[in-house]
């Protein structure tokens, strides 16, 4: 039975890296008709962070995904947080003390650094040396009794197997192995808090909850031969791993980095931007996993039907903003009207050009405004800077547009188009064409001469969208007043 999980630590909002390792494990879930599951690994107290959980689950939500267990909507192997589950480690915690395969370690975090600091002089990689070494049973039993005599808190440090090899067949990066004597010594499963470590409750959680494939980040392939450890020490089976590539940025050629402010990371701000959900999906689905053929824009539910992890990219994923843009455009000429009505419109509210609770005529126009602007927008955001002129008065006319209204016939045109909107029974892009083909013919003046002058004097500017459809917009009024105060 395929059961997969997403396990974030409440630690902070949604990150591109995190929403990829959970939509992997979610189509993985979903392709092969198992059960995707969220845990929350919560032990860390010192990391999390108020709302961490309901930033994480909102934004996963947000991204179209659902799960079958978690710690919203329950299951048969709760509870869904580490930190109601501790009745469930403390007896695998003392099965490993008694047969000796754990130990409480008094070593204070004083003692510890020294010692790294002393093995880094000395060139060897910091690890932990076992602190009993050499010792009687009595020797040990002494040393014990001193550390608690002064009042010191002890971890539980796992015991390492000797100049083992752990290994596995990785389902991204293929065969990995690591001798157990490289990674760094008898390492904590318990905290001086009575925490369990992550290395130990992931272990635990994975087991108890009957997990069978873990795709997690790159950054945890050390982990795992710790895990595999302790898989070992219970004699359970391990699941199957796949670590996922690092994400570069495009920008840097770095990895991407959570504290890097110049590239947005977090899924929160690309739904605070006006990006689409399902874009989202799509641009991380192809952060280091790739469909046959050429064609890049799917929906959620072609990827789940073609997903297949093993098109898992062995090499780093390169994190591009700008293809990102290119896929929200594409999504954003393609949607539903009302989807994108909706989302600018929250944008137009957000930056005060729209009050808050717009009234029908104004959603009217706005709809209008919209769906003049959409095929350029790559992000809602940008509706509020495009259609700027909606919003504010326009600076004054100058430079070239106003070489290019500083001629005879300028004039005669605004006049003339002034008069005859005057006289318009109804103020619409098809009236305003007309119209503007009625100064033509009364006039004799035409092209450039004629439509750069009402673009300029309307709009202050010499580029934008549709005249006839700018106009309406912008109102009668308001058009009559510019054009005057041109003319003027
Ligand atoms: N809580 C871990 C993290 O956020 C989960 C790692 C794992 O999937 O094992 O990185």
């Amino acid at each position: 039975k395929i059961r997969v999980r997403y396990a974030p630590s409440p630690t902070g909002h949604l990150h591109i890296g995190n929403a990829r390792t959970a939509i992997f494990n979610y189509l993985f879930a979903r392709h092969y008709k198992g059960k995707f599951i969220i845990r929350i690994e919560d032990t860390d107290t010192k990391r999390n962070v108020t709302d961490g959980e309901k930033s994480q689950l909102d934004n996963l939500k947000w991204l179209g995904l659902d799960w079958d267990e978690g710690p919203d909507v329950g299951g048969d192997f709760g509870p869904y947080r580490q930190s109601e589950r501790q009745a469930t480690y403390d007896p695998l915690i003392q099965q490993l003390l008694d047969k000796d395969k754990a130990y409480y370690s008094y070593k204070t975090e004083a003692e510890l650094e020294a010692e790294r600091e002393e093995q880094k002089a000395r060139g060897v990689m910091p690890h932990y040396e076992y602190e009993f070494a050499g010792m009687t049973a009595e020797e040990r039993q002494a040393a014990i009794d001193e550390a608690k005599a002064k009042g010191l808190k002890p971890v539980i440090r796992f015991r390492v197997p000797k100049n083992k090899t752990y290994e596995w067949d990785d389902m991204v990066k293929g065969h990995v192995s690591f001798n157990s004597d490289t990674i760094g010594g008898d390492f904590v499963i318990v905290k001086r808090d009575g925490m369990p470590t992550y290395n130990f409750a992931v272990v635990a959680d994975d087991h108890n909850m009957k997990i069978s494939h873990i795709f997690r980040g790159d950054d945890h392939v050390a982990n795992t031969p710790k895990q595999l450890m302790i898989y070992e020490a219970f004699g359970w089976q391990a699941p199957k791993f796949g670590h996922m590539s690092l994400i570069i940025s495009a920008d840097t050629g770095k990895k991407l980095s959570k504290r890097d402010e110049t590239v947005l990371q977090f899924i929160e701000q690309y739904h605070e931007l006006g990006y689409l959900p399902d874009a989202l999906f799509n641009f991380i689905v192809l952060l280091g996993w790739s469909p046959v053929g050429e064609d890049e824009i799917f929906t959620k539910r072609q990827f789940i039907k073609m997903y297949d992890e093993s098109r898992l990219s062995k090499s780093p994923a390169t994190f591009d903003g700008k293809k990102l843009e290119w896929i929200n455009n594409r999504y954003v000429k393609d949607a539903d009207e009302d989807v994108i009505v909706d989302a600018a419109l929250r944008q137009l509210i957000k930056a005060g050009n729209l009050p808050q609770n717009p009234d029908a005529k104004t959603i009217e126009w706005a709809r209008k405004l919209i769906d003049v602007y959409r095929k350029q927008m790559s992000y809602m955001a940008q509706i509020n800077e495009m259609a700027g002129v909606f919003f504010t008065e326009p600076d004054q006319v100058t430079g070239e547009a106003l070489e290019e209204i500083s001629n005879d016939t300028a004039p005669i045109v605004l006049h003339e188009f002034s008069e005859k909107i005057k006289q318009l029974p109804i103020f619409d892009k098809v009236e305003i064409l007309k119209t503007i083909k009625a100064v033509q013919k009364d006039t004799g003046i035409k092209g450039r001469k004629l439509w750069m002058p009402i673009r300029i004097a309307v709009t202050h500017e010499m580029e934008g969208p549709e005249l006839p459809e700018s106009i309406e917009l912008i109102g009668r009024d308001k058009t009559l007043q510019h054009l005057q105060q041109t003319l003027d």
